[in-house]
């Protein structure tokens, strides 16, 4: 038999080490204008980019570029502004194909976010496909994004929602899962990686033993395009949802992909201009994906800015990212859980982005504010995870979250604060 170790992530082998140190992160930073304020008298020190990462000049640059040179309705106009700020638009979408190696164009949704998407494939693909007694099969490690659409869908439709459990260091059971789904599963929704734990879930594995069950996957991939790269070929995921604003884009755009056969036989998500063929007081028919799904004026700065942030990753090098980012992971849990009265919470094998962790004297709300005064932002609270509060019997955590142009020296920063507060707080 299988242990869970030997099958465990081969999907996240961009995380191994083996190219840390190759980004020059004094350039990279420079490219971030927030990072050289001050808080609170001190430099800023942002640890809190699971919320929302910062964002290069590129990007800045080209939402500005936009509403100087280009701005215009698209897809409406035949005056050149209007063509110019369609083609931008167009560009924005081929890059997001190209970031996650999607093999259409025309498989990349625009929406608001990681939740959005979600939203749109229950209420689409899930109304239609999920009826009285059915189930849709997810983790006890998602974000309430990954929760909440699901379970409105269920109540709808009388459906169950099932839940594959985690253990004590925030891994996933994949013999629960493959116990779980069955023939009346009709989608699984699994994150990618957990924002509150870190844990990176081996996907492509969960997604071929639900396609041996002939059942479709979404993967909720917010704490995820951010730091490793994603190959939703290779993964052979169905779907995929990301935020722009944790992957150095604007807040307000984010990206469904979905495989074009499922997109097309899905009804639409909203209507409105844009999305039709024809429109008749008698019949309405729409049109092919993704138009089908992008219904009024859309945030046309957001996908420019949204294009330029993965070119600007893309630069970088993805991988090399990856690499920078597992060192600090691995410096940061290192120091931080050797402080005493500090507890790890999520020690999978393999993880990214996120140290969450608690301490036996000091609230972490009174952490953070501690942590605020010497310029350090970190993230207090259940995260939008409260079931996984709830599965380590705590009601919150301490959690410092990495981006490309985080520091050792700033994870040393974090680790004097964390003393600070020890001292401050402590028996
Ligand atoms: N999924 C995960 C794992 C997340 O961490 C988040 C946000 O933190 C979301 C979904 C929702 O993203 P957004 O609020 O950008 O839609």
């Amino acid at each position: 038999m299988t242990t869970l170790t030997d099958r465990r992530h081969t999907d996240t082998q961009a995380l191994a080490p083996a190219q840390a140190g190759d980004l020059d992160i004094a350039a990279t930073r420079a490219e971030f204008p927030i990072l050289s304020r001050q808080v609170n008298g001190r430099r800023l020190v942002y640890l809190d980019n699971a919320a929302t990462s910062q964002k290069p000049r590129a990007v800045i640059r080209g939402i500005s570029r936009y509403y100087e040179q280009e701005n215009a309705n698209i897809h409406r106009g035949v005056h050149l502004l209007s063509v110019e700020a369609t083609e931008a638009h167009d560009a924005a979408r081929r890059t997001v194909q190209r970031f996650v190696n999607a093999a259409r164009e025309s498989e990349i949704v625009f929406v608001r976010g990681a939740t959005e998407a979600i939203n749109l494939v229950a209420q689409t693909f899930g109304r239609a496909q999920v009826a009285e007694g059915d189930e849709v099969l997810i983790t006890a490690m998602e974000h309430h994004s990954n929760i909440v659409p699901w379970q409105m869908l269920c109540e709808e439709k009388r459906a169950r929602l099932r839940v594959v459990p985690i253990d004590d260091q925030g891994e996933l059971l994949l013999d629960e899962f493959e116990k779980l789904i069955g023939p009346r599963t009709r989608l699984v929704a699994v994150t990618h990686v957990s924002n509150a734990l870190g844990t990176v879930n081996p996907v492509r594995e969960i997604i071929a033993i639900a396609h041996g069950h002939g059942v479709p996957v979404l993967v909720d991939g917010a704490q995820a395009a951010p730091h490793f790269a994603v190959d939703v070929q290779d993964l052979n995921c169905d779907f995929y949802a990301f935020s722009g604003h944790k992957v150095y884009g604007p807040t307000g755009i984010g990206v469904l992909y979905g495989k074009y056969t499922f997109l097309d036989a899905m009804p639409p998500y909203q209507g409105g201009g844009d999305m039709i063929s024809s429109v008749t007081f008698e019949k309405t028919t729409y049109k092919k994906p993704p138009s089908k799904f992008e219904a009024g004026t859309p945030d046309i700065a957001g996908a420019i800015g949204l294009g330029a942030a993965l070119d600007y990753v893309t630069g970088l090098g993805i991988d090399r990212v990856a690499a920078h980012e597992h060192d600090l992971l691995e410096y940061a849990t290192e120091r931080v859980g050797a402080i005493p009265g500090v507890r790890l919470i999520g020690t999978a094998a393999q993880r990214a982005g996120v140290l969450s962790f608690i301490h036996k004297d000091v609230h972490p709300h009174d952490l953070g504010t501690i942590l605020d005064g010497e310029g350090i932002a970190i993230r207090a609270g259940h995260h939008c995870a409260q079931p996984v509060m709830e599965r380590f019997c705590i009601p919150a955590t301490t959690r410092a979250s990495f981006a490309l142009y985080n520091t050792r020296d700033e994870i040393d920063a974090l680790v004097e604060g964390i003393k600070k507060a020890q001292k401050v707080f402590g028996q």
